[in-house]
């Protein structure tokens, strides 16, 4: 498509007219397309039906633990080496747990805010109830009437969001109140100026939310400089600040080879940093969304606080399912066997949206768009203002889209540019009648936004 720049007004209204018909004509046929979540599509599902019957009564995990029973809530030997094979960490620092790698982060995050990551006396809500005290302290001495009550003199604890990111990672902040500060991606990963520069000058930053590789929904893998300099936040950070390095992605290749990812571990151990940093992973986009095993490595010292937080909670978590991943996942190459046949599905999805992106708005400057190697995402910019609208659009034409703004804090894209699209779930027809919608509603909101600039220009 030719750029809307150079094309006359009356010539924009037939192209209006004519969107518009064939906008009308998709909504009357009652479509149900969904590109909204990032599901694995049945088909992948399908990779690990060996799992049922794998055990074949044989429930005894290495150490001779009987998986049927209560105990070992860090997990069996043998799935914890799973998980530091994913995480890059040695196993006796994971934690093996449920089936969702979103739930121990919201424990770890919750666990750190009210009750301490370090034990008591180290909560993120303590810290920041002590500052907000001290800084009405002098107000209160000077106009005592005009002094909060000490429990409205609250700072607020912070966490850094690089964006566009993970709708979740940011519901788990909003859910316990954590205020949180948007900073950009780059192409190498966050922009890590003003990260410093936020963890520096507050410290009441308490923590930054990472996907670290194939990102979601940008999958863009952070550049070995952007590693390291992550490894020295700590240092510069107020006390118990944390990293969340959500690797949901760290097999997760389309291409060959994929992209590298810096390990971490060995750099925060150097920079002395090791208590900063929380990994978490899960093979939820490896066997079964809904029946893996999630992981969360992290210091021992970290480990330990969180192990007994747990135990509040829970006796142990599903250790049958664990012994069922480690003998599907014996070592790498198994997983790297495993993720090989994910990609030979999840490849020609991904081409199919990126064929038609290119083909109906290539050099068009109507959208842009990112090319992943990698992860679950296509992240695409259409012209801001104009995201809601081109999701609007597409919803009225039977195509269900992940909601403008979800990539953003509290659903916020300041400027209303950002779709995410979510391909696997679908079938390649599906894709492929999903696609049309979809570049039909940003040809159609860009051409009507024009010819409204048009007339307010006139
Ligand atoms: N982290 C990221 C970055 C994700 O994209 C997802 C799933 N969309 C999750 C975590 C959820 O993982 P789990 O199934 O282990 O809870």
């Amino acid at each position: 498509m030719k750029q809307l720049e150079a094309i006359s007004t009356e010539a924009l209204r037939t192209l209006e007219a004519r969107l518009s018909d064939e906008h009308a004509a998709l909504s009357r046929k009652g479509l149900h397309l969904d590109l909204t979540r990032g599901k694995p599509g049945t088909d992948q599902l399908e990779l690990s039906n060996v799992l049922e019957g794998i055990l074949q009564g044989d429930y005894r995990a290495e150490d001779g633990t009987d998986v049927r029973n209560y105990g070992n809530l860090l997990g069996i030997p043998e799935a914890r080496r799973l998980g530091g094979l994913l995480m890059g960490i040695e196993p006796e620092l994971v934690l093996a747990g449920g089936n969702s790698s979103l739930l121990l982060m919201y424990l770890y995050v919750e666990t750190a805010h009210l009750f301490g990551a370090a034990g008591p006396g180290s909560s993120w809500r303590e810290e920041a109830e002590s500052a907000g005290e001290r800084a009405q302290a002098p107000e209160r001495a000077q106009a005592p009437e005009r002094a909060q009550a000490p429990e409205r003199a609250q700072a607020r604890v912070k966490f850094l969001c690089p964006v566009p990111g993970y709708d979740r990672h940011f519901t788990i902040c909003e859910s316990l109140g954590i205020e949180m500060i948007p900073v950009p991606m780059l192409e190498t990963g966050p922009d890590m100026d003003k990260v410093e520069a936020c963890v520096r000058s507050d410290p009441l930053v308490k923590g930054i939310w990472c996907v670290p590789k194939y990102s979601n929904p940008t999958g863009i893998t952070y550049s070995a400089e952007v590693v390291a300099r992550f490894a020295q936040l700590g240092n510069i950070a107020g006390p118990h600040f944390r990293i969340l390095w959500d690797n949901a992605y760290a097999v997760h290749d389309l291409a060959s080879p994929g992209d590298e990812l810096a390990n971490i571990v060995p750099l925060v151990r150097k920079a002395g940093t090791e208590d900063s940093l929380v990994i978490l992973a899960s093979t939820s986009k490896i066997t079964y969304a809904g029946g893996g095993v999630a992981y969360l490595a992290t210091s021992a010292a970290n480990l330990q606080v969180f192990e007994r937080r747990l135990s509040a909670m829970i006796v142990s978590f599903d250790k049958v399912n664990q012994l069922r991943h480690a003998r599907l996942l014996p070592d790498m190459d198994a997983l790297h066997r495993q993720m090989r046949r994910q990609s030979e599905l999840l490849h020609p999805r991904f081409e199919h949206v990126l064929g038609a992106l290119e083909r109906e708005l290539g050099g068009s400057s109507l959208a842009e768009w990112t090319q992943p190697r990698g992860g679950y995402f296509i992240s695409v910019d259409v012209i801001p203002g104009l995201a809601r609208e081109t999701v609007a659009l597409a919803g009225k034409s039977g195509l269900e889209l992940t909601p403008a703004g979800a990539t953003y804090p509290l659903g916020h894209d300041p400027l209303d540019q950002n779709i995410r699209i979510a391909p696997t779930f679908a079938s390649l027809d599906e894709i492929d009648r999903a696609m049309e919608v979809f570049v039909l509603c940003v040809k159609l909101a860009a051409v009507r936004q024009r010819l409204a600039k048009g007339q307010d220009a006139g």
